[in-house]
């Protein structure tokens, strides 16, 4: 049977579209936290009828396809098995259409988001979100993650941002939902069944997106506190002072800076390392000079109300992207180190992460706790330093970072999703009727299984 799946899957798709055997195991995944690529076989199909004839044939033969879009998730949504046939839209990356009047950009699931930014920006517009993983991350990818990014408190999640999908459902058929409107209450919403489904609905295939204007104004400064409490204090003062135009709220406690910049990290300190927290804050604009002086105003309000003990305001575009470079600085961070993204009320982030700092090390030796994250989007990352990653360590971790969640009634996942790795833990955050729903849709969806199989639910 196996050959018969390949060779039936090469008749569907072109020359050349297949990996199998060494060059599977060959695949380059951007961001090491994936181990070799393992599969039957990696199809590259270049439309969606080629998808839909996929999915139909390995539907039939009860085949589990794995999605594959820039596979920068977090939280093994990619992971395979020998079994396994890999998806990868990576061949499905043209724009459609970038209609400038209406503000959309209709585009195939496999373009990169950072090509999305550069076509809006080319046209005079603004592609509303952004990650540090931008240049791998694809369209199809953050619209099954739902991803968030640096903008969310502006421009909301890649939900408020998604128009309108193509799906292909796990037995072949099409789903075109091609909306194009601000308002369309024609019945179910059904797109929004898939955003942030992680593949395990259906296949994304193109993607209308809602672009911005694009702003003309931009200011970026880098702030230190003493203590937690006056980061909250910051949020609340720069929300009401820059109504509409402020873009960034992205907190980095010190564990998470030093690394980042010199002398312990690589990149130049604008300000020194060894405060308790610091922000750095974004407004971005289109008005020039009122922009300019409510950023000015906001920077002395925080001077004179003593919430900052230090602070940098970049005056030139190099200065704001050697500011953003620190807080994209995620990879020393993140490579060594176990990795949550919790949301929880912003006032009660700074008393979990202590619960952490002091409770994590007293049972897991030779650990560090690093905090950082989308403040202003109730988002903390937390990653979690080990010398030890076995999977001892590993679950005696989890189960403090989410016990000491459960007071606060957070959730286990702000941004990155549940994939394989945080499935153990999703009755944390949903309740048992949530779930149940959850499994009831995978079954009715994908009766047989076969769409990325394992995660988000379990329902073998
Ligand atoms: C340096 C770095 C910074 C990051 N910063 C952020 C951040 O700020 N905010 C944030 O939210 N995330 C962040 N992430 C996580 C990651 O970038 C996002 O989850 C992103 O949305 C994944 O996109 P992708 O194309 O790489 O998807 P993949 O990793 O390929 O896939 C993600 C999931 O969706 C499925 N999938 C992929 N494509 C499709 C499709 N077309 N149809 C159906 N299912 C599909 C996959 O099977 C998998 O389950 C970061 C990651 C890195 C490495």
């Amino acid at each position: 049977m196996n050959n018969d799946v390949l060779q039936q899957l090469a008749n569907i798709l072109g020359k050349g579209d297949i990996l199998t055997g060494a060059a599977v195991a060959a695949y380059e995944f951007p961001w090491e936290t994936h181990s070799e690529c393992r599969a039957r076989a990696i199809v590259f199909p270049r439309s969606t009828e080629q998808v839909a004839a996929v999915l139909k044939l390995c539907n039939q033969l009860r085949q589990p396809v794995v999605p594959f879009g820039g596979t920068t998730n977090l939280v093994q949504g990619c992971a395979t098995s020998d079994d396994d046939i890999v998806l990868s839209l990576a061949r499905m990356n043209e724009i459609e259409q970038l209609d400038v009047a209406e503000r959309t950009l209709t585009a195939q699931a496999g373009m990169t988001m950072q090509a999305a930014q550069e076509a809006a920006a080319a046209a005079g517009l603004y592609f509303p979100l952004d990650i540090g993983a931008r240049s791998n991350c694809t369209l199809g990818g953050i619209v099954s993650t739902n991803a968030g990014g640096t903008k969310v408190i502006r421009y909301g999640m890649t939900r408020d941002s998604v128009l309108g999908l193509e799906v292909v459902l796990a037995d072949g058929t099409v789903l075109t939902s091609m909306n194009r409107f601000i308002k369309n209450n024609s019945g179910f919403d059904l797109k929004q069944m898939f955003v942030g489904s992680e593949g395990v609905l259906g296949i994304v295939t193109r993607v209308v997106f809602r672009l911005a204007s694009k702003p003309t104004t931009q200011h970026v400064a880098l702030l230190a506190a003493d203590s937690f409490e006056k980061v909250v204090e910051m949020l609340a003062v720069a929300q009401g002072a820059l109504p509409g135009t402020l873009t960034g709220f992205e907190v980095m406690w010190n564990s998470f800076y030093e690394r980042a910049v010199v002398p312990r990290g690589r990149l130049p300190a604008p300000i020194e390392p060894g405060a308790c927290c610091y922000v750095l804050i974004e407004s971005m604009g289109t008005d020039t000079a009122h922009d300019q002086s409510a950023f000015e105003a906001l920077l002395e309000t925080l001077i004179d109300e003593e919430l900052i003990v230090d602070g940098v305001m970049a005056k030139s575009d190099r200065e704001q992207a050697d500011i953003w470079a620190i807080r994209d600085e995620v990879e020393p961070v993140l490579k060594q180190a176990h990795n949550f993204d919790v949301s929880l009320r912003s006032a009660d982030a700074g008393k979990y992460l202590e619960a952490l700092v002091r409770k994590i090390p007293q049972r897991v030796s030779n650990s560090e706790v690093v905090g950082f994250g989308h403040l202003g989007d109730n988002n903390l990352h937390v990653s979690v330093q080990l010398a030890d990653h076995s999977a001892e360590q590993v679950r005696t971790v989890e189960e403090i970072v989410y016990d000491e969640l459960r007071p606060f009634n957070g959730a286990i996942s702000a941004e990155h999703g549940i994939g394989i790795e945080k499935r153990a833990y999703l009755h944390v955050t949903r309740s048992d009727a949530e779930i149940a729903l959850m499994e009831k849709l995978k079954r009715t969806l994908d009766p047989n299984n076969i769409l990325n199989p394992g995660k988000i639910v379990s329902i073998t």
